[in-house]
C-alpha cells in the first residue's frame, strides 16, 4: 500500500494519472475479493458518534453495540466525530480490531467553515465571484482536515426560489447557471487537485434532488416537479459538480412525484450513474432510507433497504437499514451481490483516493489543528465577507460614512450580536466568536466619542437550539426609549435588522418573512426622530422589508458573514471597500409573492400578443420583486451603452459575439458584474422569459470605459426539450447585457 500511495503523491503526467486510476481499481478489486458479505455491507453503514470518543464509553446497549460493530468491521463511516484526538481513537477501533483493518471515513457538515466561519454560501454567491466560493471551501477544508475530517456534507447546491424555506442560506440562490458555476467552484475548493492531501476533504453535493422545491417552502415537504424543470433548473448544478469531480452525492429527504429521492431509480441509476457516469458514491440523508416508511412507500426497514440499494443509494446514514437487512435480502435473491459489490467499490475507491489505506490517521494531528482560526484564515474570511455584501439602496450618497466626522448611533440587538453573524451550520465555531458590527465600527473610528450604541429591545427571547423553535418578542418595547434618545443626538443611525442565525437553516421554514419581533416598531420609532438611517441587514434568506425599503436612506445586505462580519461590514460602510455584490435571489415585496424568481416561464394572459407583455398578476401587489436577481449597487455609478452583435445570425457550428461598453460615471473606483441574459422566444416547450448565460466582473476607475464581450455558441442555448434530450431548436432569440436581470441593453439574433 505504501508503494501505491507514493505513486499518488508524486505529481502526475496524464499517462501516470491513468496508471494511478488503474492501480486504485486494482487495489479495490483485490480488497473486495477478500471481503465477506458482512464486511461488504459494513462498508455501506454510517453511524453518528453517539458518545464522546475522548472519554470512556458510557454504559448502555447502543454505545456498546456500536463499539463492537466498529471493531467487527460493520461500520464503514462515522459522522460528527470531532477533533483530532477523538477521530484517532475511533479510527483505532476500526483499523486495529477489524479483520481487514479497513479505515473508516469521517464525515461532517463543514458548510461554510470549521472554526473560522466564512460567509454563508448564499452570501458567497452574492459575490458573483466563483473564486470567493472556492477560497471559502478551501479554508474550511484545511481546518476540517486538520481535525481528522475526511469528508464534508457540502456543498448544498439546491436551487431555491421560495424565501420561506430556511435552507436558502445554504445554497447559491435561484438560478441554475450561477448555481452551476458556484457548485463547481465549491467542489474545487473542498477537493483541490487531489483528495490525498492534508488540505482537502471529499465533497458531497446535496440534496439529490429538488429538495429546494418543497411545496410552499416548508422543509421536507412534498415536491411535484416536471421532468423539464428538473432537468433544466434543478439538475444543472449537480451535473456541474459531477463534472468537477465531486466524490459523493447525498439524497434528499423529499419525494418527487410520489417516489422518495432515496429510492429513486430514475434519479440515481438512470441519470446520475447512467447518463452522467458518476463514479463516486451516494449517501442517504440522515435516516432517509428509514424514512421511506414515513412516505408510505415501504412498510419495514428491510423493504426500505431493498428499494434504496437497488435504486442506487450506496451508504446508509444513521438508518440501520442496510447493516441489519442487506444480507438477508441477498440470501433471498432480492438484492444481487453484484449490486452490493458496486456500492462497496465506490466507497473503497474514495477511501483509496483519500490515502486512508496508506495512513488512516494522516490528518489527525493537534499540530495541524493550529491552522484553525489562524490570522491568515481570518484575513481571508474578512476579504471574502466584504466581497459578499450587496448594497441595495444608497439615497443621497449617505454612504460611505465619514470616519471621525459624523456622530454615529449604532442601534439594534443584531449590531452587538457576536453569534448570529456566524450563521447556521457553524461546525466547530466557538459560540459568540464573531466580530460584531459594533466592534467592527469601533475598530475603525478612532474618536470614540463619535460612536454610541443603544440596543433597543431584544427581538428573540430564548436561546435557540436546533430542536427548539425561536420565541420572538412581540410586545416588550421597553428598550425603544433609550434608542430614540440616542437617535435624536446623532448625525446618522446605523441600524442592524434581520434574522437571528437560527431563524434560517434546516427545519427553519417560516410563513412570515418580515423582520420579526419588535424590530419593525424599533425602526418606526427611530425614523420618527431621525431620517438618516442606514439599515444593515443580517439574514439567512430574503426578507420582506415593507416601509423600511422606502424609508431607510441606505440598505446594506450582509447576510451572515462569518467570523469577521463586523470588520467586513465596517470596511464597506466607511468606503474602504466599495460594495460589489449582486443578489443571487429575488427579494419579494410580500410573502404572498413567494416563490418568486426572474427566470419564470413565458406565460399568463398577454395584454398585447405582439410584445410579450404578460398579465399574470395579483390584484393587491406588483408582480415585480422589490429587488431583482442580479441587483446590487456600488458607491460609483455605471452606464451601459452600445450593445453590438457580431452577427444577427448564429449558424449551428459557429458563435457570435455580443458586446457593450460600460463606463464608470461616478466618483469612486468600482467593480461591476456585467450580466448576459437570453430569451429563446419559441421552443417545443415554454421557455423562460430570461436566462442568465454569462457574467464578467470588471474594475473601472472614475471616467474609465471598457468594452465587455461575450461569446454565444449553440452549446450555450441547449436545453432539455419536449423530445426529452439536450438540444437546441432553431429560432429567434433576444439577448441583453445588463446590470441586473431587469435592466439591460437589448439585441436579437436568429439561430439557424
Ligand atoms: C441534513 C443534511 C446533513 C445531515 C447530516 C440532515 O438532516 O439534511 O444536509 O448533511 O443531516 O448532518
Amino acid at each position: 500500500l505504501a508503494g501505491f500511495m507514493a505513486a499518488l503523491i508524486v505529481s502526475c503526467s496524464p499517462a501516470d494519472h491513468t496508471k494511478v486510476i488503474d492501480s486504485t481499481e486494482k487495489k479495490v478489486e483485490e480488497l473486495l475479493s477478500k471481503m465477506t458479505l458482512d464486511e461488504k455491507i459494513g462498508q455501506l453503514n454510517q453511524y453518528t458518534s453517539s458518545w464522546e470518543m475522548t472519554g470512556p464509553v458510557p454504559e448502555g446497549k447502543d454505545q456498546q453495540d456500536q463499539l463492537e460493530m466498529i471493531k467487527s468491521g460493520l461500520v464503514g463511516s462515522m459522522l460528527n466525530v470531532t477533533g483530532a484526538e477523538a477521530t484517532r481513537k475511533a479510527q483505532t477501533l476500526a483499523v486495529e480490531n477489524s479483520r481487514l483493518g479497513i479505515p473508516m471515513i469521517f464525515g461532517y457538515d463543514v458548510v461554510h467553515g470549521y472554526k473560522t466561519m466564512l460567509p454563508i454560501p448564499l452570501a458567497a454567491a452574492s459575490s458573483w465571484n466563483p473564486e470567493v466560493a472556492r477560497q471559502s471551501c478551501e479554508v474550511a477544508a484545511r481546518e476540517a482536515a486538520a481535525s481528522g475530517i475526511h469528508w464534508t456534507f457540502a456543498p448544498m447546491i439546491d436551487i431555491a426560489r421560495d424565501a420561506r424555506w430556511g435552507r436558502v442560506m445554504e445554497g447559491a440562490g435561484e438560478d441554475p447557471y450561477l448555481g452551476s458555476i458556484m457548485a463547481a467552484a465549491q467542489v474545487k475548493g473542498f477537493q483541490g487537485d487531489s483528495l490525498n492531501s492534508i488540505n482537502t476533504v471529499a465533497a458531497c453535493a446535496k440534496h439529490f434532488a429538488a429538495y429546494g422545491f418543497a411545496e410552499a417552502g416548508r422543509d421536507y415537504n412534498t415536491v411535484e416537479i416536471t421532468e423539464h424543470t428538473l432537468r433544466n433548473t434543478v439538475l444543472p448544478p449537480f451535473k456541474a459538480a459531477v463534472d468537477a469531480g465531486v466524490s459523493t452525492i447525498m439524497n434528499s429527504f423529499n419525494i418527487i412525484g410520489g417516489i422518495p429521492s432515496t429510492s429513486n431509480h430514475h434519479l440515481l441509476r438512470d441519470i446520475l450513474k447512467g447518463e452522467w457516469q458518476f463514479d463516486g458514491f451516494v449517501i442517504s440523508d440522515w435516516n432517509s432510507i428509514g424514512e421511506i416508511r414515513n412516505h408510505g412507500v415501504a412498510s419495514t426497514k428491510k423493504e426500505a433497504a431493498y428499494l434504496a440499494i437497488n435504486a442506487g443509494t450506496d451508504m446508509d446514514m444513521e438508518g440501520d437499514c442496510y447493516v441489519f437487512n442487506l444480507k438477508q435480502l441477498v440470501e433471498e435473491g432480492k438484492v444481487s451481490e453484484a449490486t452490493i459489490d458496486d456500492a462497496v467499490r465506490r466507497v473503497l475507491k474514495i477511501k483509496y483516493e483519500l490515502g486512508l489505506f496508506d495512513d488512516p490517521y494522516k490528518y489527525c494531528n493537534e499540530e495541524n489543528e493550529k491552522v484553525q482560526l489562524s490570522q491568515e484564515h481570518l484575513d481571508i474570511a474578512r476579504d471574502l465577507a466584504r466581497k459578499s455584501v450587496v448594497l441595495l439602496k444608497n439615497n443621497n450618497q449617505i454612504l460611505p460614512l465619514q470616519k471621525d466626522q459624523q456622530k454615529i448611533g449604532v442601534i439594534g440587538a443584531l449590531a452587538n450580536d457576536k453569534d448570529s453573524p456566524l450563521g447556521s451550520w457553524r461546525a466547530q465555531a466557538v459560540t459568540g466568536s464573531a466580530v460584531s458590527l459594533l466592534e467592527g465600527i469601533n475598530n475603525v473610528v478612532k474618536n470614540k466619542g463619535m460612536v454610541k450604541y443603544a440596543q433597543g429591545p431584544e427581538f428573540v427571547t430564548n436561546t435557540p437550539k436546533f430542536t427548539e423553535e425561536l420565541q420572538f418578542n412581540e410586545s416588550d418595547l421597553s428598550g425603544i426609549k433609550e434608542a430614540v434618545k440616542l437617535a435624536k443626538k446623532v448625525d446618522v443611525v446605523v441600524m442592524a435588522l434581520g434574522e437571528n442565525c437560527f431563524q434560517a437553516g434546516e427545519g427553519r421554514s417560516q410563513t412570515n418573512i418580515e423582520i420579526k419581533g419588535v424590530q419593525q416598531q424599533l425602526f418606526d420609532a427611530i425614523y420618527a426622530v431621525n431620517k438618516n438611517i442606514v439599515v444593515v441587514l443580517m439574514n439567512g434568506r430574503p426578507v420582506v422589508l415593507n416601509n423600511i425599503a422606502q424609508q431607510a436612506q441606505a440598505i446594506v445586505e450582509t447576510w451572515h458573514l462569518g467570523s469577521e462580519a463586523g470588520n467586513a461590514i465596517a470596511d464597506v460602510l466607511f468606503g474602504d471597500y466599495n460594495p460589489s455584490g449582486k443578489l443571487p435571489v429575488s427579494f419579494p415585496r410580500s410573502v404572498g409573492q413567494c416563490p418568486i424568481y426572474y427566470n419564470q416561464f413565458s406565460t399568463g394572459r398577454s395584454a398585447n400578443t405582439d410584445n410579450n407583455v404578460f398579465w399574470s398578476h395579483y390584484t393587491d401587489e406588483a408582480k415585480t420583486p422589490l429587488y431583482p436577481f442580479g441587483y446590487g449597487l456600488s458607491y460609483t455609478s455605471f452606464e451601459y451603452s452600445n450593445i453590438e452583435l457580431s452577427s444577427n445570425e448564429l449558424f449551428s457550428e459557429g458563435s457570435i459575439e455580443v458586446s457593450a461598453t460600460i463606463s464608470n460615471t461616478g466618483k469612486f473606483a468600482g467593480k461591476e458584474t456585467v450580466q448576459l441574459y437570453v430569451q429563446d422566444l419559441f421552443g417545443s416547450i415554454a421557455r423562460p422569459i430570461k436566462e442568465l448565460k454569462g457574467f464578467q466582473q470588471i474594475e473601472l476607475t472614475p471616467g474609465e470605459s471598457k468594452k465587455v464581450t461575450f461569446k454565444i455558441s449553440k452549446q450555450d442555448l441547449t436545453y432539455y426539450t419536449a423530445q426529452g434530450k439536450w438540444d437546441v431548436e432553431p429560432g429567434d432569440f433576444k439577448v441583453w447585457i445588463g446590470t441586473n436581470s431587469q435592466e439591460g441593453l437589448e439585441g436579437n439574433f436568429t439561430l439557424n
